[in-house]
């Protein structure tokens, strides 16, 4: 009879490739490629991983608004969660974005709604009706 189960092969080899990555100075790393978290479903991030080890070494994806690259390092957020590739901005347009978005503070909204209705939709859908109209809005 098998004296391991799956789940403690599985651990064992994770533990492995994490002992690896650490040890690992990533000599070689790979192009940029997609990156997939199903298959035939992108994050929308490409990546570029370690040849050794598989470890993701760096990210970008393009701005939302003008499609340039932005890496990682500048869409980071300090609190540790990371946006979805969709509404990251390169650093001009994120600049653009925030006056955008202080621009609308106390004003009614081109659609009719008055900003106070705005605020009483849930702070994610605000912030969705506002991204929408950001990236219509001419350059
Ligand atoms: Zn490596
Ligand atoms: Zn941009």
């Amino acid at each position: 009879m098998a004296n391991k189960t799956y789940a403690d092969l599985k651990d064992e080899f994770d533990e492995r490739v994490e002992k690896l990555r650490e040890e690992c100075d990533h000599p070689e790393v790979s192009d940029w490629q997609e990156e997939w978290w199903a298959i035939g479903h992108t994050t929308g991030f490409e990546v570029r991983v370690c040849e050794i080890c598989q470890k993701i070494v760096a990210r970008r994806t393009r701005c939302a608004k003008c499609g340039k690259f932005v890496e990682e390092d500048n869409f980071k957020r300090g609190d540790g969660t990371r946006r979805p590739a969709s509404e990251i901005f390169c650093p001009e347009c994120q600049e653009e974005w925030e006056e955008f978005v202080r621009r609308r503070e106390g004003r009614h909204l081109p659609d009719g709604s008055s900003v106070k209705e705005e605020e009483n939709l849930t702070e994610g859908l605000h912030y969705m009706r506002l991204h929408r109209k950001f990236l219509e809005s001419p350059d």
